[in-house]
């Protein structure tokens, strides 16, 4: 039996596909969904509603961005718990034994047929959507601009966090350049260059495999999730984030 029954449906979902804009919003962690056969990876309730499961806020904040930036977003249905889409299948952070400071039970000495069942079931339709997506706005003359949505926890490992916006990037570094000249100007929010986490840490995934290997511009947004817990702060954010790519983009060469 597979990961996915066939009621879960599609692990990927794709929202206003015929966007008239530039960019097109990924969000990797948009889901705390388990599969049901996986059942609760041995973990509990709070566990599972936690920052380790999804990334609370980044699907709302990405769908308001869809409308004002006319953009085509393109989401995981599942749980990063299960498989992290931001990293390629050769990463123990694909399949996490451990988050934070949570055990992952069910992740626990995985074997090859495991790691390999979630891999096709999750990151591989994935992958394949979104470079078919690039591919074809590419062959119709429209490169676009790779943006990915994730929110941070404001306490990490019990230590509180400042930065409340993260611009991140790996190699190509265009588009964070001009956001963050946009951010310092505007002043609403610390925002700040690979914060907090950066290519280092393994986050450019997505990034590099759909962004750079296609010479596009692209950048990671972190949002520090207690900004973005209610529909308010939802709708702030977004503007804010709108404001700094629709200052960014053209300000670049692409
Ligand atoms: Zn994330």
């Amino acid at each position: 039996m597979g990961i996915l029954s066939v009621e879960e449906g599609d692990p990927v979902a794709l929202e206003n596909a015929v966007a008239r804009g530039p960019v097109i919003l990924v969000c990797e962690h948009a889901s705390r969904v388990l599969p049901k056969s996986l059942g609760t990876l041995g973990l509990s309730e709070e566990a599972l509603a936690s920052h380790i499961a999804w990334d609370p806020g980044a699907l709302a904040v990405s769908r308001l961005m869809a409308e004002s930036l006319d953009a085509t977003l393109l989401y995981q249905r599942f749980s990063r718990l299960v498989y992290d889409c931001n990293r390629p299948p050769e990463s123990p952070a694909a399949m996490p034994e451990k988050s934070e400071v949570f055990d992952v039970p069910g992740n626990a000495g995985l074997d090859r047929a495991a790691r390999d069942a979630r891999t096709e079931a999750l990151y591989l339709p994935f992958r394949d959507k979104l470079s078919a997506l690039v591919k074809a706005r590419i062959a119709e003359g429209r490169p676009p601009v790779i943006v990915t949505m994730h929110s941070f926890t404001p306490v990490y490992f019990g230590a509180p966090r400042a930065v409340e916006i993260g611009i991140l990037h790996d190699a190509d570094a265009r588009l964070a350049d001009a956001m963050l000249e946009a951010a310092a100007a505007d002043g609403r929010y610390d925002a700040r260059r690979n914060e907090p986490y950066g290519p280092e840490d393994g986050v450019t995934h997505t990034l590099k495999e759909h962004g750079l290997s296609n010479g596009l511009a692209n950048v990671m947004i972190e949002v520090r999730n207690d900004l973005i817990r209610d529909e308010a702060g939802q709708r702030v954010v977004a503007g804010y984030l709108t404001g700094l790519l629709t200052k960014g983009i053209p300000a670049i060469n692409r």
